[in-house]
């Protein structure tokens, strides 16, 4: 095994002790390549306790919640986990140890296990998400009082976030150019393979788990065709970037040049769910693509590059961990005040894939399928329920993704629904998606409409297949689909819905601009009041000319 000095960014608490016992606690970074804790941990240690926690607050069932799953993921997400767990206990299994689960509020079950075992270092890859943040705290201090070495590298992300903000005075960069520019070269990932571990030690009166089936956990109807088709597990996410690697696509990776209506063979990677639970590691992801650079004559370059993909994910992740309250519109310093809707039929409408545009349905329905779809795909979806037709909160769909995304992932997700809503780094409110047009330029003939959006595929003829609500009732007959009873009637009309969405827009910015960001609860209604206010009087007027038209 190969040893390693630990990262400048690494938190350590108390001098090395050696030849006695190691924790690793996996949360994400659920690998065994280039993974720093786990390295560390297994150092000059007697035993070690490899344990990941089940934690009820991700995994616990909800009845309530809109599909199967618990109220934070999707079920998709939990089993994609688990086979990630399952795959990770393997090939520990394989080195000589084995992964030990906990259940239960990981701060509680870890410290009993702490007070139990024989351990002088507490290794685990240090995290970002608020979530963690808080809970690494309670932690930390309990093993810091008990002695324990606390050693918690960053190797979720290619940077450490906290190095670029200082860099940069003390904010995170807010636009993907200056960020290039501050980042530099990321480290080298650990390139030496781990060829054994020390055992597992005396366990004490722990309850240690098997890793579990989605059926323990409690989720008893789940049926296998409901899951998604990418399998969790470090040896798929290996695999997987082998095969990506392999001919020159990556040289010419662009986006968002790729079709986002391709599920047979789709135009990018699919190494999303990967990183976000680390079964991939992004420095070792980077690396490949270096080398693969190599070997060709010329290669694109970011923004649009597969690199800069990778790059983007790094800026979310700074620009997150710098912006307080960054999941959220009140108090959030970088996000744009605007009074969106509370509109909870169209929310519904667009979630279960009832809004009656086949490409935005189709889309929704690969995301509950699937828990992945292309980017552009996101984008589309994400528009519509925002600034280009409903008008709805974006918080509201960053919720529905976060549950059924199989690689939902706090800093992205947040950040890029800011970007579509035009919340917050991206500005040009008037240039929208159209439900009807966008998917047609990529797939003239709806393939993919019909693939998920099966009551589409018979006979609707092309021309129809992007807005069936103009098809002659005779040809609804002949496809078995009418428009209206077995598929719904569009919920806005898109050529007036885009219209309103960009008047209020205009005004929200023009707020915004005025008070200098500063836009209180109390202005914020006033202006929701104005805009339904001029809605409803061109609805009016809208009625009336209809009247005398007819
Ligand atoms: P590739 O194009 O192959 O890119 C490789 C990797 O680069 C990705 O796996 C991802 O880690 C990173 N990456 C690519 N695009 C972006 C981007 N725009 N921002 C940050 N990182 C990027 N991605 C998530 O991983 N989790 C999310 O929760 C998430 N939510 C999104 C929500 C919205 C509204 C939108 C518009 C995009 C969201 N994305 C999210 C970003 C992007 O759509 C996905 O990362 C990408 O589609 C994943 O597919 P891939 O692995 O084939 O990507």
């Amino acid at each position: 095994m190969r040893l390693f000095p630990p990262r400048a960014s690494s938190i350590m608490t108390t001098p090395t002790a050696s030849g006695s016992g190691s924790v690793v606690w996996f949360r994400k970074g659920l690998r065994i390549h280039d993974n720093p804790a786990l390295e560390f941990a297994s150092r000059g240690a007697s035993n070690l306790y490899p344990v990941f926690v089940i934690d009820p607050h991700y995994m616990k069932p909800d009845p309530y919640a809109s599909s199967p799953g618990s109220s934070r993921a999707g079920l998709n997400r939990i089993n994609f986990l688990l086979q990630s767990l399952r795959d990770l206990d393997l090939n520990l299994k394989k080195l000589g140890s084995r992964l030990l689960i906990l259940k239960g509020d990981p701060a509680e079950v870890l410290i009993q296990c702490l007070k139990q075992w024989n351990v002088k270092k507490l290794c685990f890859e240090y995290d970002t998400e608020p979530y963690y943040q808080a809970l690494d705290i309670k932690v930390k201090s309990f093993a810091v009082a008990a002695g324990i070495e606390v050693f918690s590298p960053v190797s979720h992300t290619l940077f450490n976030p906290m190095d670029i903000i200082q860099k940069n005075g003390g904010k995170p960069p807010l636009s993907y150019q200056s960020f290039v520019k501050l980042a530099g070269d990321p480290p080298s990932p650990l390139l030496t393979e781990l060829s054994s571990l020390p055992p597992v030690g005396h366990l004490g009166g722990c309850d240690i788990f098997e890793v579990p089936t989605v059926e323990d956990l409690g989720y008893e109807d789940a049926k296998q065709d409901e899951f998604s088709p990418f399998k969790g597990g470090e040896s798929e996410a290996l695999k997987r970037l082998e095969e990506c690697m392999k001919d020159k696509w990556v040289a010419n990776f662009e986006k968002p040049k790729g079709n986002p209506a391709a599920f047979l063979r789709p135009a990018t990677t699919i190494l999303s769910p990967y990183l976000k639970f680390g079964c991939l590691s992004s420095r070792y992801f980077y690396h490949c693509i270096q080398d693969a650079y190599k070997s060709v004559s010329k290669h694109t370059s970011p923004p649009v590059s597969l690199l800069g993909q990778l790059l983007w994910r790094d800026f979310f992740y700074t620009a997150a961990f710098g912006t307080p309250n960054f999941d959220r519109m009140r108090g959030n310093r970088i996000c744009k005040q605007i009074p969106w809707k509370d509109d909870d039929k169209l929310l519904e409408a667009w979630r279960e894939a009832r809004t009656g545009f086949p490409w935005i349905d189709a889309i929704m329905v690969q995301l509950r399928q699937w828990g992945w779809m292309h980017h552009l795909a996101r984008h589309s979806v994400a528009c519509f329920l925002t600034r280009g037709d409903l008008f709805v909160h974006w918080e509201k769909g960053r919720d529905v993704f976060e549950r059924l995304l199989i690689d939902s992932d706090w800093a992205i997700n947040n950040g890029n629904w800011m970007w579509l809503s035009c919340s917050s780094f991206f500005y040009q409110y008037n240039r929208i998606y159209s439900p009807i047009t966008f998917g047609k330029k990529y797939d003239p003939n709806g393939d993919y409409i019909r693939h998920f959006l099966p009551v589409l595929k018979a006979d609707m003829p092309k021309q129809y297949i992007y807005e069936p609500w103009t098809a002659p009732i005779s040809i609804q007959t002949k496809a078995n689909c009418i428009i209206g009873k077995d598929y719904p009637m569009p919920v806005v009309s898109h050529d007036l819905a885009n219209k309103e969405c960009r008047r209020k827009m205009g005004e929200a910015y023009a707020l915004n601009r005025k008070l200098n960001g500063l836009v209180s609860e109390d202005e914020l209604k006033h202006l929701r009041r104005k805009l339904d206010a001029g809605e409803e009087q061109e609805a009016k007027a809208k009625r009336s000319r209809q009247q005398l038209i007819g």
